[in-house]
């Protein structure tokens, strides 16, 4: 298909039947007058006196505790950067429907009109009552790292910026089993980070959390290796500093184990790869176009493990994976917070299931034969129905061992059963 016709058919998608992606659909019946006296006056005011009574009781009346708000400002849409709070609504309105056919969640999409962080933070916190989530997404770095950790800190429902966490989850499971096939050891590898924005930020600390050594980390920005001597670093990248005394990707790379993209096309050479320790695991994530070329990479190499963010080659780094599942284990138990062990059971929840026989269905979805654990398969598929049984309870467990469970889960087998529903 031309690149023109495939812009027609983005755009027509987009606009028919009726304009955008997703609607409010009633849940109750509404054909005879008297389910409207329930529906609206007078039989709504007895949900709201008893909610008036006990807050809580919201998740017990209203569509609270399944509903997420996607929230931007319009600041770093896709790899499109700041294009508006407008423009970047067909966005959201996408992660309100994979959140919908992924893990039964609903989503009002909300962009705000504004670049100000205590101006942004406050209009989520004003909004907040209405919802039992809030997926912070595409908003730019540095100001979304403060944006999400003063939300977190607020409010009392779970909070989490997408961009950072969804990456960071879904890669480090991918490394986990990346590293299980290549027999290394996560506290001895030596890794390169080639970006220091949101994503390589947030996989970065996730990957300490999971045993990799700082002195084993070197991290690069556009300006080359963030060096410990260099001047006005931000907090991010000050945490990432290397001593050593080296300024380019180039000799970064030398005997590196793991290099990890998230920056920009094209800025790995076949002679860096070649220059990577054996067994080289390369997750070259710029998106749409990876710091090296898929068939660049492999025809460079045969011993690499290759993941990137496209959907056109094995191993995508896709946040689908995690996000619908995770908020879906998060609500469950309506926990506070999304806090490290509940992404850290995501990582482990996603890395297994890899590693075991892939239903029939899910090969015929991707047109593939045989997808099997191995260098072509270190993570699960998006369409795996498996993983809505597996994630959310990972997480939800998680939550409860953590202490930001506020309605625990006892019957685990009931509700995997209702999970796969
Ligand atoms: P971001 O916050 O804007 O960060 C981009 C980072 O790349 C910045 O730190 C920037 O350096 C750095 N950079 C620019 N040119 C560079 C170069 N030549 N060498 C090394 N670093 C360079 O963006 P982000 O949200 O983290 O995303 C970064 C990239 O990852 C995008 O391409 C995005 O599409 C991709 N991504 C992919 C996935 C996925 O595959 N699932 C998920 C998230 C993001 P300065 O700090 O000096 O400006
Ligand atoms: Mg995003």
């Amino acid at each position: 298909m031309s690149k023109e016709s495939k812009r027609r058919e983005a755009l027509l998608y987009h606009a028919k039947p009726r304009p955008g992606k997703i609607q409010v659909v009633p849940t109750k019946k509404y054909a005879s007058q008297r389910d409207l006296s329930l529906a609206y006056s007078p039989g709504v005011a007895e949900p709201c006196l008893e909610i008036e009574k006990e807050v809580n009781n919201v998740y017990k009346y209203t569509n609270k505790g399944n509903l997420v708000a996607v929230i931007s400002n319009g600041t770093a849409v896709l790899g499109l950067g700041n294009i508006g709070p407008e423009a970047s609504k067909p966005v959201m309105e996408g992660k309100g429907l994979l959140f919908k056919i992924f893990a039964d969640i609903d989503v009002f999409d909300i962009e705000v009109n504004t670049e100000n962080v205590d101006e942004f933070i406050e209009t989520v916190k004003n909004i907040a009552p209405t919802f039992g989530g809030i997926n912070l997404e595409d908003i730019k770095a540095p100001e979304a790292f403060e944006i999400e950790q003063r939300l977190k800190a607020e409010l009392d429902i779970p909070v989490m910026h997408d961009d950072q966490h969804g990456t960071a989850i879904i890669s480090a499971a991918a490394l986990l089993n990346a590293l299980e096939l290549t027999k290394k050891n996560i506290s001895e590898i030596k890794i390169v980070i080639s970006g220091a924005g949101a994503a390589a930020v947030s996989c970065t600390r996730l990957y300490k959390s999971f045993g990799a050594k700082a002195e084993n980390i070197v991290m690069l920005d556009s300006k080359g290796v963030i060096r410990a001597d260099r001047d006005s670093l931000s907090a991010e990248k000050a945490e990432f500093a290397t001593e050593r005394k080296i300024d380019t990707l180039d000799e970064a790379l030398k005997d590196a184990d793991v290099f990890v993209g998230l920056s920009i096309a094209n800025i790995v050479s076949p002679a860096m790869l070649m220059s990577m320790a054996k067994d080289p695991i390369v997750f070259a994530m710029a998106n749409p176009d990876p710091e090296i070329e898929y068939e660049l990479a492999i025809n460079t190499r045969d011993d690499i493990i290759m993941a990137t963010g496209r959907s056109d080659h094995p191993n995508q780094v896709n946040n689908v994976l995690g996000f619908p599942f995770i908020f879906r284990g998060a609500l469950d138990v309506r926990a506070s917070k999304i806090n490290e062990p509940m992404k850290m059971a995501a990582v482990q929840a996603l890395a297994l299931l890899a590693k075991e026989p892939v239903p029939e269905q899910v090969n015929i979805a991707y047109g593939e034969t045989k997808l099997n654990f191995g260098r072509d398969y270190i993570i699960p598929k998006p369409f795996d129905p498996r993983l809505i049984a597996k994630v959310p309870p990972a997480v939800a467990k998680a939550a409860m061992e953590s202490g930001v469970a506020t309605e625990p889960i006892s019957d685990w087998q009931k509700y995997e059963d209702e999970l796969y529903e």
